[in-house]
């Protein structure tokens, strides 16, 4: 490059000389002519024309223009050998549970080869979790899986984010059409909360521990409109369906899977309770409906958690705060 010795120029232009030093050159340009030829189409190219040797040429802008350029036979090649294109791509439910009744992902690729190699990635916080091998899928068509959030052992709780890659035969990867994206997310958690409607927590007489004639209170009451549903917090079995005239009302108790917990669930809507003992129920699953059967002053759902067995040698704990935990999501 032509540039002035650095000594003879005021301060301003010494340092546009210098940014423009400091930006690579493309090869050809040394034979350009060009003096500001590597500053065009950069952010400093404004100081261009202040150059002392007469600002950029008509030559010296299009020649790195030039170069940006795809050359005609690459663009020719690309079209005659297109990559396979991603037209829909997404989650079916915004979030999914443990036990719970499986997310469905569906997608379609379209291209000139027949089936693509497909695979899902799911990320946590940033970080690949799993990446499941969907195997060769045709093109031009629908594709439904499902996610239980188990596969290759347990997600983490929380938002997981998706990633849908494909190559066809010849290794060429996948595209996205402007209709669709790469990446999709949904939540995925281990409990849900128990009421699915409007409810409110009440006063303090129905926390956990308040004072009961004779007794303490051994759950947290739900406060919501009869017939509201009540559902399973979590996949378990049944292990009590019954009615306590004086007390309870109608009331279930439900062991959970892969924890050492049991929940119950009181003064249930007569007729409304939808299982029996030993069913197998999944996360979120609907058992009954809010009530006010029993020792009751008005329609709510008395919601015990135990570690252990319900009556049988188990405790119950405060379940306020997994309450409030799952209301975040649920
Ligand atoms: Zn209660």
């Amino acid at each position: 490059m032509r540039l002035p010795p650095r000594n003879v120029l005021p301060g301003a232009l010494a340092a546009a000389a210098v940014l423009v030093a400091s930006v690579p050159a493309p090869a050809s340009a040394a034979g350009s002519g060009g003096t500001g030829a590597p500053v065009a189409g950069t952010p400093t190219a404004p100081t261009a024309p202040s150059s002392p040797t007469g600002g950029t040429t008509p030559g010296s802008t299009a020649t790195p223009r030039d170069e940006r350029t795809p050359r005609p036979g690459t663009r020719k090649r690309r079209r005659s050998t297109p990559r396979p294109v991603l037209v829909a791509f997404h989650a079916k439910a915004r979030r999914f549970y443990d036990l719970g009744r499986p997310a469905r992902v569906v997608f379609r690729i379209d291209g000139r080869t027949r089936a693509v190699r497909v695979k899902l990635q799911v990320r946590s916080a940033g970080r690949v979790i799993r990446t499941l091998d969907l195997g060769d899928r045709a093109t031009k068509r629908s594709h439904s899986v499902t996610l239980t959030g188990r596969e290759g052992g347990r997600f983490p709780e929380g938002n997981l984010q998706l990633r849908l890659t494909a190559r066809d035969s010849r290794g060429r990867g996948l595209r996205a059409s402007s209709r669709a994206s790469t990446t999709d997310s949904l939540g995925f958690y281990w409990h849900r909360f128990p009421i699915a409607g409007q409810f409110t927590y009440g006063m303090d007489d129905g926390r956990f521990g308040a004072e009961r004639p004779g007794r303490l209170h051994q759950g947290q009451d739900l406060l919501a409109a009869s017939g509201t549903p009540v559902v399973a917090p979590r996949g378990g079995v049944v292990k009590t369906v019954a009615f306590q005239a004086g007390g309870a009302g109608h009331y279930i108790v439900l062991r959970a899977d892969g924890e050492d917990r049991s929940y119950v669930f009181m003064h249930l809507l007569d007729g409304s309770v939808r299982v029996r003992e030993g069913d197998r129920v999944r996360t979120g699953q609907r058992l009954a409906d809010v009530g006010s059967t029993g020792s009751s002053s008005g329609p709510h759902l008395h919601f015990e958690v135990w570690v252990g067995e319900w009556f049988g040698g188990g405790h119950a704990i405060d379940p306020l705060p997994d309450l409030r935990r799952w209301d975040a999501w649920s």
